[in-house]
């Protein structure tokens, strides 16, 4: 993994200012003469750019915010075929939401050094937006690739651990993601290999995708009689 992916927002703060600390300690002259390495500043940077648009909408629409990013590595992330499937995701999920009848707004979106984002304010409670927002990543076809985040009426991040529920798995191994994130367990070529595969599955199923307002896989398992199981990615 990139070592950067799947830190969330709320992360990115506190990050920076580690990442700045360290390499004050460790260059032992303010960190002067250290090379930082540019594109991880710039994604620091958009991050917190985000971060701030995200407490603005909050703050003027006194509404929870649910914010939708693109949980792949980098590479990915800023590749435009990804904008594309991304936009078509959010736009599903968008439908999805407002098909349940909930009250959304879509607020903006934003293409940065981090990739996009798509920002949708929501009437509804947090907790309970939140459990639709984990539901979509799980069960939309390709929602695996997508990081879902929700922020309540007063800025404060809500998780999976407030709703009960355990963090997010590994899209490769059974792992919590951010074990196999720190520790590095798989190797660029696997995680290529899983975002591709997941990539293919998004396009093949792009036409009930694109009809269906709830395409859930299981819909397209029935409908398909079964795919294959090169096509078959752990969720
Ligand atoms: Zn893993």
């Amino acid at each position: 993994m990139d070592g950067i992916f799947q830190i969330n927002d709320n992360q990115v703060v506190e990050t920076a200012h580690h990442f700045f600390i360290t390499i004050c300690a460790v260059s032992g002259s303010g960190g002067m003469e250290v090379y930082m390495d540019k594109e991880l500043l710039k994604v620091l940077a958009a991050r917190e750019q985000r971060w701030e648009m995200r407490r603005s909408i909050v703050e003027k629409q006194q509404n929870c915010l649910i914010t939708i990013t693109l949980c792949v590595p980098l590479l990915y992330r800023t590749d435009e075929e990804f904008r594309i499937l991304f936009l078509k995701l959010c736009n599903n999920f968008y439908k999805t939401l407002v098909f349940k009848g909930h009250q959304v707004c879509f607020e903006n979106c934003i293409q940065g050094d981090d990739g996009p984002a798509v920002f949708i304010s929501t009437e509804t409670e947090a907790k309970e937006i939140k459990k639709i927002c984990v539901e979509a990543e799980e069960s939309i076809i390709g929602g695996r690739i997508l990081d879902i985040d929700v922020m309540d009426r007063d800025g404060s991040p809500v998780g999976r651990g407030d709703i009960g529920l355990p963090p997010r798995k590994c899209f490769i191994c059974e792992n919590p993601a951010a074990i196999c994130v720190s520790r590095r367990l798989h190797s660029a070529n696997e995680i290529s290999k899983c975002v591709m595969q997941l990539k293919k599955l998004i396009e093949s199923n792009n036409e009930q995708f694109n009809k269906s307002p709830l395409p859930l896989i299981k819909d397209v398992y029935e409908e398909k009689d079964g795919i294959s199981d090169d096509n078959q990615v752990k969720m």
